[in-house]
């Protein structure tokens, strides 16, 4: 192998005085003084369609981002062709030149794009600086990084050939275009999921959610920048029905790659079974969805570490994650110590606009997901055998905030120990110590989900029993740590059950389902 095992990007400061600062602090004062215009990228082409959709900052509605142009049909249709042409002279292209391409646009966004595309991240999303530095520049930095190590593995990992003969693995792409599904919550998985497959020589037609098509659309300059070619990712911006009615009835779909809801992806997946007859090729269906993320702790756990734990990984980016913890099993012994443990960290973390760097928490995404999250509050609030232990108020008059709100509940299934909130809501259910195994039983029955989960204990055997019962409930498991932040190369993400076919993104097994390889034999 010729590639370096790739280092994770490292993780800036932003202290006051250092340099990063001050360029995130002129990159977000420059996106602010600017209306963009945001057209789709088809065949390379900047695409206007003069139908254009308001884009406005969640914690400050009153503020213009920008304009995007919205597409039609026509231009989903436009956008396959595009892919389909692109197609002969990307698969043909030599790998190295191909990953090249992505290694190039890694160092951009290390680099000379890393303000431009946090500030975006923050401004459209809003995600703190923190937040934004571990997903639009980090994390995304190590996907190209890392996938293309795990493309150079595939390409040159060969078969044995016996004498007079010489066996050869050609890694083919798909036959077709592969359908990129974005979600808003990560900047790097909207980046991933058509980067993945155009690695390994595919074409893409890329639509992201319309509460990310701000960083989306810098994300494609940044590809653009290091030199893709005109037509192998075509970015669109299209209601979700009238994509999807064209794209699954394509002959030459050939696969779908995608992060959002477990709905969404459940009906997709049976439009794609129903479409079946039409297909030249039975098309790749990788899809990460939702998770219903627990943190159970046993009476032996640490009673600070399990309280920082459950904050942070129930309230960074206002739970909007697909780990976020958001239901704990406490044992009764532990409750009252993590209880004032986690009052004193949340009575520290002020909430506002992520362009003042020491709001810890931010607005949640739109007013759908505003509204259906404090449904749930206002349901808790009137519901017997709930507690409000923390938070429970919320206003959207500048933009949409939501205190982060801790419930206790009587009843271990009671609904927001089962549903998935994807918002700043954590529920405990505290249980008593000598319930244990009962406990992990009802952890791993409670939701359909297996994203992620955490174990909380300093009992060795309470560690094992955990880890053995649990063994289905997660696909990223944690010991005494938060169940979110997932780092590329090192926790491969991704979840069973529900929660998606846990294909690991950026990992050798998520790019090995955008190739099928031909086994050559040649006998001398
Ligand atoms: N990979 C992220 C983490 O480990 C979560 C991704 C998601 O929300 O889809 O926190």
């Amino acid at each position: 192998f010729t590639l370096p095992i790739p280092k994770n990007e490292p993780v800036l400061s932003y202290a006051p005085g250092t340099p990063e600062r001050a360029a995130l602090k002129e990159a977000l004062r420059s996106l602010k003084s600017q209306e963009l215009d945001i057209p789709m990228i088809i065949g390379g082409q900047e695409v206007r369609t003069g139908q254009v959709v308001r884009i406005a900052p969640p914690h400050e509605l009153s503020h213009t981002l920008g304009y995007f142009h919205k597409g039609g049909k026509e231009e989903v249709e436009q956008a396959i062709r595009a892919a389909l042409n692109a197609k002969e002279a990307w698969e043909n292209m030599a790998w190295e030149q191909r990953l090249s391409i992505f290694l190039k646009a890694a160092e951009l966004i290390a680099g000379p794009y890393r303000a431009k595309l946090n500030a975006a991240t923050m401004l459209g999303q809003s995600k703190n600086v923190f937040q934004a530095e571990i997903d639009s520049a980090c994390e995304m930095v190590d996907f190209l990084r890392f996938n293309a190590k795990f493309a150079e593995q595939i390409y040159r990992e060969q078969p044995e050939s016996a004498a007079g003969m010489w066996n050869r693995m050609e890694h083919r792409p798909l036959e077709g275009f592969i359908f990129a599904l974005t979600p808003f919550n990560f900047t790097s998985i909207a980046g991933n999921l058509p980067t993945a497959p155009a690695m390994m020589g595919n074409v893409v037609v890329w639509k992201p959610a319309e509460t990310q098509i701000y960083s989306a659309h810098v994300l494609m300059e940044i590809f653009r920048k290091a030199g893709l070619p005109d037509g192998v990712i075509n970015l669109i911006f299209v209601d979700g029905p009238v994509a999807g009615e064209v794209i699954f009835s394509h002959p030459e779909f050939a696969g779908l790659h995608f992060t959002g809801s477990t709905a969404t992806f459940q009906h997709l997946w049976r439009t794609i079974g129903n479409n079946i007859d039409r297909y030249k090729y039975y098309p790749r269906i990788v899809g990460e969805t939702g998770g219903k993320d627990f943190v159970v702790a046993h009476a032996s756990a640490d009673a600070k570490a399990l309280a920082v734990a459950l904050v942070r990984g129930a309230f960074e980016y206002q739970g909007q994650k697909c780990s976020a913890a958001s239901r704990a099993y406490i044992p009764a012994n532990l409750w009252e110590e993590v209880k004032q443990y986690m009052l004193e960290d949340l009575a520290s973390m002020k909430m506002g606009s992520p362009e003042d760097f020491t709001n810890f928490i931010n607005a949640v995404i739109d007013e759908k997901a505003f509204n259906k999250i404090t449904a749930y509050i206002d349901a808790a609030k009137r519901a017997p055998h709930v507690e409000l232990v923390a938070g429970g108020n919320y206003d959207k008059s500048k933009g949409y905030f939501i205190e982060p709100t801790i419930l206790r509940t009587d009843d271990p299934m009671y609904t927001t120990m089962c549903e998935e909130i994807f918002g700043p809501v954590l529920t405990v259910y505290v249980y008593q110590p000598e319930n244990y195994e009962d406990t992990l039983s009802l952890v791993n029955q409670t939701s359909p989900y297996g994203l992620t989960g955490a174990l909380f204990a300093q009992d060795r055997y309470a560690i094992e029993l955990g880890t053995k019962k649990l063994r289905h409930a997660a696909g990223n498991f944690y010991i005494n740590d938060k169940p979110t932040g997932a780092v590329v190369g090192q926790q491969p993400f991704g979840g069973g059950r529900a929660s998606g076919t846990n294909d690991k993104a950026g990992s050798i097994l998520n790019l090995l389902r955008w190739v099928s390889p031909r086994a050559i034999k040649e006998t001398f």
